[in-house]
């Protein structure tokens, strides 16, 4: 059985003061840690504010970055380098997130560059893949995100590939209010764990987390999470709310 992992992606949203308080309420809940993981990813100027915050978890409440830049320092205005992301406790980088390539034109290959060098540094990657309404549309579907996920994973050795996660997020459920049916996550989650087995084996395979995410809501998150190759969720929206993301996390198990 595979440990669920939820993350909560609160992109650009919550200050300092509101992302402090929202941490601080995920913490003081009743988190079974033993049968669920669970992440917050704030954005980067109160990444160390919130790490602080949940320092008493003892990276049980993992703090996880939004993005991280493909290069490691220099002449780089405005990025954030993973070695600075290391530095104030993140353990964890979402890299390709559909937000990052449909608006900031990331590539396949830069994506690949920063999760080979977010997981030489030890850090965790979560790998976000996911199709467009006109490729679903087209068909294309199962082809694209098993491209993306190959393409994410190009020389990234066996002996790393337990520090990443696949995430599915379907482009057209992202912030929509229309999540992918259980049925249809699950046949794409099937289809990217054939590709992780082509890849790495089939038993290394049974062992990798595919979490799916697109308008994950308490009210949708058991049919989801019921499905055999969904193992957990990256939730926007829906873990700006403590309620709502706890909620989720429950219906994880
Ligand atoms: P959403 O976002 O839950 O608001 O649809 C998910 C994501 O983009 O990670």
């Amino acid at each position: 059985m595979i440990k669920p992992y939820i993350v909560g992606n609160w992109k650009m949203n919550l200050d300092a003061a509101e992302g402090t308080e929202l941490a601080g309420k995920i913490l003081h809940a009743s988190i079974d840690y033993d049968s669920v993981d669970v992440g917050v990813a704030p954005a980067f100027p109160i990444l160390y504010s919130v790490k602080q915050t949940v320092a008493s978890s003892k990276g049980r409440l993992a703090v996880v970055a939004q993005n991280v830049s493909a290069e490691e320092k220099g002449a780089f205005t405005g990025e954030s380098s993973i070695s600075m992301l290391k530095s104030v406790g993140v353990t964890a980088v979402i890299i390709g997130h559909s937000e990052r390539r449909q608006i900031f034109g990331e590539t396949d290959q830069t994506i690949n560059k920063k999760v080979r060098l977010t997981l030489s540094y030890g850090l965790n990657v979560i790998l976000c893949v996911g199709e467009t309404l006109f490729e679903r549309e087209a068909d294309s579907h199962f082809e694209t995100v098993t491209a993306q996920v190959a393409k994410g994973l190009k020389d990234v050795p066996v002996d790393k590939i337990e520090q990443v996660t696949v995430a599915y997020e379907p482009v057209w459920a992202i912030g929509t209010g229309v999540n992918a049916s259980p049925a249809d996550a699950q046949a794409m989650h099937a289809k990217i764990r054939e590709m992780l087995k082509s890849l790495y084996g089939p038993v290394m395979a049974n062992k990798l987390r595919i979490i799916y995410g697109g308008s994950v809501k308490p009210d949708n998150a058991k049919g989801l999470m019921n499905q055999p190759d969904i193992n957990g969720a990256l939730v926007g929206g829906a873990s700006l709310k403590s309620e709502d993301f706890l909620g989720i996390i429950n219906f994880s198990k």
